[in-house]
């Protein structure tokens, strides 16, 4: 099974053996490359660059989310020598049109109205590939608007990255996945491990009988069993995310026009008429529906591959996240001229 790492190390092996080999003698002799993700909130952005570092290994690979970065400065910022650090650093190293002071503020009260400029940002990321050292990085998170994109285009000067090959991967997942993947998300409220009703399960399923619901129960030893539950706001699925869905499209649809920087395509769903001549059973992503059978008092658990419309309205299956990748392995050797 794909889920398994052990299991996956060998898929890899077996699939993009050779290319992972080049790439990691081509990390090994010093060089590195900057990709950036490209692709709608929830797409597996993530998944896809933590997947690259399991196959190439972790040493000489970042994943750097801006995201998390400005949210682990924002930690910083309540500690008094780790604020004075980077009070520091932002004074030798930002130029923008607002103060550091007022960076600071921002970073603090974070609204949507009162966005932290790009120039700060910038700042901060590069901060963080300071403290990283020389590797070959993943950013995700940016270009996260329309303005952001010419930033995107001179990165790699910006961050002493220079000669270092570019390339922008577009991940390409239907809307429907990431609309049921947040739909049917749940989480232990003890433990707070996240799951999925529809697409990760625990061993144990529950029903109620009062709603007529199916839910999962907890697996941590510590928990119990006990009820995961949905976050609220969650049943609106893709629409309570719409506006962020439209600006990434927006970016992913201009960049597709971008010359000059190489380009990798990533494509999460294949319509189910060409699976079987495309893909094995094993590598699409397995779907849980449930049944109660009254008599019994049991739950049954029917697995199916999970098949949804792509936003073209095809019919099709969700990949699992290994065979994706082996597609990014495989271009990414490409493109280096591996
Ligand atoms: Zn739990």
């Amino acid at each position: 099974m794909l889920e398994d790492p052990v299991e996956r190390r060998k898929y890899f092996k077996l699939k993009v053996g050779p290319e992972i080999e080049k790439i990691k003698d081509y990390l090994n002799k010093g060089n590195t490359f900057i990709a950036f993700l490209v692709g709608k909130k929830n797409a597996g952005k993530g998944t896809y660059s933590k997947l690259f570092m399991e196959a190439v290994g972790s040493d000489k690979v970042a994943h750097l989310s801006i995201g998390d970065i400005v949210r682990s400065v924002d930690r910083d910022l309540q500690n008094e020598v780790k604020r004075a650090e980077l009070i520091k650093y932002l004074k030798e190293k930002y130029r923008g049109f607002i103060t550091v002071e007022e960076v600071i503020e921002r970073l603090k009260s974070r609204s949507t109205k009162n966005l932290l400029p790009t120039e700060a940002i910038l700042s901060l990321v590069e901060r963080e590939i300071d403290r990283l050292g020389r590797k070959a990085i993943f950013i995700d998170g940016f270009p996260r608007n329309l303005d952001q994109i010419s930033y995107s285009l001179f990165f790699r000067a910006l961050m002493g990255y220079r000669n270092d090959p570019d390339l922008f991967v577009f991940i390409d997942v239907p809307e429907a996945v990431i609309d049921e993947r947040l739909k049917y998300r749940v989480v232990c409220p003890k433990c707070f491990t996240p799951r999925n009703i529809r697409v990760l399960r625990t061993k144990n399923i529950g029903y109620d009988k009062l709603t007529k619901k199916f839910y999962l129960m907890c697996d941590n030893s510590a928990c119990s069993g006990v009820r995961m539950v949905p976050k609220e706001g969650d049943d609106l699925g893709i629409e309570a995310i719409r506006e962020r869905i439209e600006i990434d499209d927006k970016v992913m649809r201009m960049l597709l026009n971008l010359q000059g920087v190489p380009r990798i395509y990533l494509r999460n769903s294949i319509p189910i008429d060409q699976a079987n001549e495309y893909v094995d059973d094993y590598e699409i992503t397995p779907a849980y529906r449930y049944e109660y059978d009254e008599k019994t008092k049991e739950v049954k658990v029917i697995e199916e591959p999970w098949s949804i419309k792509d936003d073209n309205g095809v019919q099709s299956y969700s990949l699992l996240p290994a065979p994706v990748e082996v597609a990014l392995i495989k271009q990414i050797a490409h493109v280096l001229g591996l």
